[in-house]
C-alpha cells in the first residue's frame, strides 16, 4: 500500500463481530424473504433477538419497533456518564469513549486557546477523566479533536453499529465507513453501555442513486448542500439515506463521510454507503488493516451492499457530472443556491456584497483531503502575491490531522497566507468563538461547517451565515465578496494584472502516512475499569452533581400512584426546548438541581396564560399563591406532593432533549395526561419512571384544571402485566366536583418495569444486582 500506516491502532473490539452478524442475517432472511437494503441488514443483524425480534416479518420499516444491540457508544459531555453512574454497574457492556471538544473557545490561536479552556473548565474535564478511569472509558483529553473526526479515524469501521450522546447530531459522520451511526440521548446511550435492548422504530430507508463523475471544484460537501435543498430540513425525518451506484466509488472515504455528517441537515436518522475500496485505504492509513480484511470478507459474503433489487422507499437520482459548488443559507442549511447564481441572489436579496469572515474545517470538513485542496489554493493565491482578505479561521478536526497537516507544511502554508490555525475542537461551530467585531451588525460569514441557524457561530443575530466547501471558502476569503466566483472570476493583482484560480487538487490520503501528533491527549489503550479510583465531583460544584436515583412511588406496595395534584395544564405547542431551555443553561447539563430551574421557560404555555407563574392552592394559611414554575414545583417536592401535568397535542415535540423528562421528575412529578405524545419524548418519561397516559376523549383536557387532585383506578393491573388495561383517573377539582375519565396507554411490558422501579436506570440496577 502506498498509504503506510503510522499509528498501531490497539483500541478494543473495534472489528465489528462479522460471522454473528451474518448468522443473525440468515435467522431474519428465514422472515423476510425480500432482498435487503444496506441500512436493513446492519440494523437487524444488530437485533437483541435476532430469531424473532421480527415477529413474522411483514411491514417493518417506517412501523415496527426495534430492539437492538449497539456495538459502542461515545459521549460528549457529562450526561450519560452521570445517568451511567447511577445503574450501579463496575464497567461498561460495550467499549465506550468520553471526548472534549464543546468547551474549548477559540480567541487567539490553538496553544493560548487550548491552555485558557481547560484551566476554565478543569473541574469537568477532571471530572470527565476520573469517570473514564472507573469505568474503563476511553478518554481523549481536550485538544485531541472533534468528537466524530476520531470516531471516523479509530473507531468506525463498516457494517457497524453505534450511538452518540448528548442528542449528537453529526454522529452519522461515521456512515463514511459504511456503518450506521446514531445520535441519541444519554438515556439511550445508557441503554447500551448496560447492556439493555435499545429500541428504534424501524426507519424508512430512502435510496440515492450516483452516477457520473466530480469534476472541478465540485465536492462531496456540494452534493450534500445540493441534497439538502432538494429533501429539505425535514425530508429525511425517520428516514436512513442509503447512497449506492457507481457514484459512491469514486469518493473518497472522508468525502463520503462529510455527506454522512450532514445527513443530519435533512433530518434523518444517519446515512450509509456500500463497503468501498476507498474505505479499505483508509482503515489501512488509519492503522486499522485487520478491520479492512475483515471488512474484505464480509463484503464477500454480501454483508456490505444492498442486495440485488432491494426496494427503498423513495429513489432520488443524482448525477454527480451535472453537481456545481453550491452555497446553502443564510439561517437555514436548506436554502440552497448553485454557485453561478449566487452573485445574483445576493444582489436581488439587496445584502451588502461584503464578506467578513470565511472559516474551514470542524467535524464535516477538516479531513486530510480537504486541507491539501485548500492548501493548493492558498499555494496559488502566495506565487501571486496574495494574502486573505478576511480573518480566515482552520479548525482542524484531530491531533492526528493537525500533526500530518504541520508536517505536510499544510499548516505553513495556510499561514503563509494569513490563516489562523485553531485548537482541535469545535470553536466557531458551537458557538465558540469570541469575536468582538461584528458585535450587533449585520455581517457575513462563509463557513465549511453543518449548520447556520441564527447566532449559531458568534452570538450574534445578524451575522448571515453561509456554508460551503471548503475551497469554495478558501477562495472567497481572498476577493472578500460575496458575489465573487472563483471558477469565472478574475481578482486584480497589485500589478494590475488578473489572477484566475485553477481548480484545486488535493491529496485524499497522506503518502508517508498520517503522524499521531501529541499523543499524550489520547487514551490508553483497552483501559480496565479502577472500581477503587473515584470519581472527582467538588463539593461545592455548580456543574456537575451526582445523579440520587429516582424513589419509586409505589415502594409502600400501593401499585396505584399516590394522590396527585395538577402543576399546570399546559396550553398549544410545547416542544422540549419550552420545557427544559438550552443556550446558557447548557453549562449546567451535570448538574440536575441548577439546570432543573430553567422549568420556567414553560411560561406561556399553560392554564393562566401568564409567564414562569404557577398557582400554590395550599399555600401556608390556606391561600392561593401564585409564584414561578419552578418555585411551585420545589414546594410540592419538599411537601412530598405527587404532581401531574396536564398537556396538549403532540407535547415534548422537537429535539430528544432528555432533560425535559428529567426536571419535572426531579421536582416529584409522576403523570402526565396528554392529547397526544411526540413519541421520543414520551420514552424518555417512561425512561425516567413518568407515567404518559393519553386522553381517550380529547375534549376531557378541558375538564381538568390546575390544583385538581387526580388518583388513578387500574393502574395496579398494568403494573401486574394486563396490557389491556383502561387507566381511569378519578380528579376532584377545586369546587369539589368528582368525576372520571379514561384514559390510553402506550406502556410495553419492559417499560412497565421501568415505571414500577421508579426508572428504568433504577429497574437496570436491581437486575444487575441480582
Ligand atoms: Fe457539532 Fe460542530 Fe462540533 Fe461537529 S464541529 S461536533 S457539528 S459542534
Amino acid at each position: 500500500a502506498t498509504h503506510a500506516a503510522s499509528i498501531p491502532r490497539n483500541y478494543p473490539s473495534i472489528t465489528p463481530p462479522y460471522a454473528t452478524l451474518i448468522q443473525n442475517l440468515e435467522h431474519i432472511r428465514n422472515v423476510l424473504t425480500r432482498p435487503l437494503t444496506l441500512a436493513e441488514k446492519i440494523l437487524y443483524s444488530h437485533l437483541h433477538d435476532p430469531i424473532s425480534g421480527l415477529g413474522n416479518g411483514g411491514r417493518i420499516r417506517g412501523e415496527a419497533y426495534l430492539q437492538l444491540k449497539p456495538e459502542r457508544v461515545a459521549m460528549q459531555d457529562a450526561s450519560a456518564h452521570l445517568q451511567f453512574m447511577s445503574a450501579g454497574l463496575a464497567r461498561c457492556a460495550v467499549p465506550t469513549s468520553i471526548h472534549c471538544d464543546h468547551l474549548i473557545q477559540a480567541s487567539e490561536g490553538a496553544k493560548a486557546d487550548l491552555e485558557r479552556s481547560i484551566i476554565s473548565n478543569q473541574e469537568v474535564f477532571d471530572f470527565l477523566e476520573s469517570a473514564a478511569r472507573k469505568y474503563g472509558i476511553e478518554f481523549w483529553r481536550p485538544g485531541s479533536g472533534i468528537i466524530h473526526q476520531i470516531v471516523l479515524e479509530n473507531y468506525a469501521a463498516p457494517g457497524m453499529l453505534m450511538l452518540a450522546s448528548y442528542k449528537n447530531s453529526h454522529t452519522p459522520n461515521a456512515g463514511g465507513l459504511g456503518m450506521l451511526a446514531i445520535g441519541v440521548g444519554g438515556a439511550d446511550a445508557v441503554d447500551a453501555m448496560t447492556g439493555t435492548p435499545w429500541e428504534l422504530k424501524a426507519p424508512q430507508i430512502v435510496g440515492v442513486h450516483l452516477t457520473g463523475n466530480l469534476s472541478g471544484w465540485a465536492t462531496t460537501k456540494d452534493l450534500i448542500l445540493h441534497l439538502a435543498g432538494r429533501l429539505t430540513v425535514r425530508g429525511g425525518t425517520g428516514r436512513i439515506i442509503e447512497y449506492f451506484g457507481p457514484g459512491v466509488h469514486s469518493q473518497s472515504c472522508t468525502g463520503l463521510a462529510t455527506i454522512a455528517n450532514m445527513g443530519a441537515e435533512v433530518g434523518a436518522t444517519t446515512s450509509t454507503f456500500p463497503y468501498t475500496s476507498n474505505m479499505q485505504s483508509y482503515l489501512h492509513a488509519t492503522g486499522r488493516g485487520p478491520v479492512a480484511q475483515a471488512a474484505d470478507e464480509a463484503a464477500a459474503k454480501g454483508f456490505l451492499s444492498a442486495d440485488e433489487g432491494a426496494e427503498y422507499d423513495e429513489i432520488l437520482e443524482i448525477n454527480l457530472s451535472d453537481l456545481e459548488p453550491t452555497i446553502n443559507g443564510p439561517f437555514t442549511p436548506d436554502l440552497a443556491t448553485p454557485l453561478s447564481r449566487f452573485g445574483a441572489f445576493v444582489k436581488e436579496q439587496g445584502w451588502k456584497d461584503e464578506l467578513s469572515a470565511g472559516l474551514i474545517g470542524s467535524c464535516t470538513n477538516s479531513s486530510y483531503e480537504d486541507m491539501t485542496r485548500v492548501a493548493d489554493l492558498a499555494r496559488q493565491a502566495k506565487a501571486a502575491g496574495l494574502t486573505a482578505k478576511i480573518p480566515f479561521l482552520c479548525t482542524p478536526g484531530s491531533e492526528q490531522i493537525r500533526a500530518t497537516m504541520e508536517r505536510d507544511s499544510v499548516t505553513s502554508t495556510l499561514q503563509d497566507v494569513g490563516a489562523v490555525v485553531l485548537a482541535n475542537a469545535c470553536g466557531p461551530c458551537i458557538g465558540q468563538w469570541k469575536r468582538d467585531d461584528k458585535k450587533g451588525e449585520e455581517n457575513a460569514i462563509l463557513t465549511s461547517f453543518n449548520r447556520n441557524f441564527r447566532s449559531r457561530n458568534d452570538g450574534n443575530r445578524q451575522t448571515m451565515n453561509f456554508l460551503a466547501s471548503p475551497t469554495i471558502v478558501t477562495a472567497m476569503a481572498f476577493s472578500g465578496s460575496l458575489s465573487f466566483n472563483p471558477m469565472t472570476d478574475s481578482l486584480t493583482l497589485d500589478s494590475g494584472k488578473p489572477f484566475k484560480f485553477s481548480p484545486p487538487s488535493g491529496q485524499d490520503l497522506p503518502l508517508t502516512g498520517f503522524t499521531p501528533g501529541d499523543t499524550s491527549c489520547y487514551p490508553l489503550p483497552t483501559p480496565a475499569p479502577q472500581s477503587d479510583a473515584e470519581v472527582v465531583i467538588q463539593k461545592d460544584s455548580k456543574r456537575l452533581e451526582l445523579l440520587e436515583p429516582f424513589t419509586s412511588p409505589f415502594s409502600d406496595g400501593n401499585l396505584e400512584l399516590p394522590s396527585l395534584k395538577v402543576l399546570m395544564r399546559v396550553r398549544g405547542k410545547c416542544t422540549t426546548d419550552h420545557i427544559s431551555a438550552a443556550g446558557p443553561w447548557l453549562k449546567y447539563k451535570g448538574h440536575l438541581t441548577n439546570i432543573s430551574e430553567n422549568l420556567r421557560k414553560l411560561f406561556d404555555r399553560f392554564f393562566c396564560g401568564e409567564v414562569n407563574v404557577a398557582f400554590d392552592h395550599d399555600a401556608p394559611g390556606g391561600i392561593t399563591e401564585t409564584d414561578t414554575i419552578p418555585n411551585v414545583a420545589k414546594r410540592f417536592k419538599a411537601k412530598n406532593q405527587s404532581w401531574a401535568l396536564v398537556v396538549d397535542d403532540n407535547y415534548g415535540e422537537g429535539s430528544a432533549r432528555e432533560h425535559a423528562a428529567l426536571q419535572p421528575r426531579f421536582y416529584g412529578c409522576n403523570l402526565i395526561v396528554a392529547r397526544s405524545f411526540a413519541r421520543i419524548h414520551e420514552t424518555n418519561l417512561k425512561k425516567q419512571g413518568v407515567l404518559p397516559l393519553w386522553f381517550s376523549d380529547k375534549a376531557d383536557y378541558s375538564r381538568i384544571g390546575s390544583c385538581d387532585v387526580i388518583q388513578t383506578i387500574g393502574l395496579a393491573n398494568l403494573l401486574q402485566g394486563q396490557l389491556d388495561t383502561i387507566i381511569k383517573l378519578k380528579v376532584t377539582n377545586r369546587r369539589g366536583e368528582t368525576f372520571e375519565i379514561p384514559t390510553k396507554h402506550t406502556m410495553s411490558t419492559d417499560q412497565i418495569k421501568w415505571l414500577r422501579a421508579g426508572s428504568a436506570l433504577n429497574y437496570i440496577r436491581s437486575q444487575m444486582q441480582s
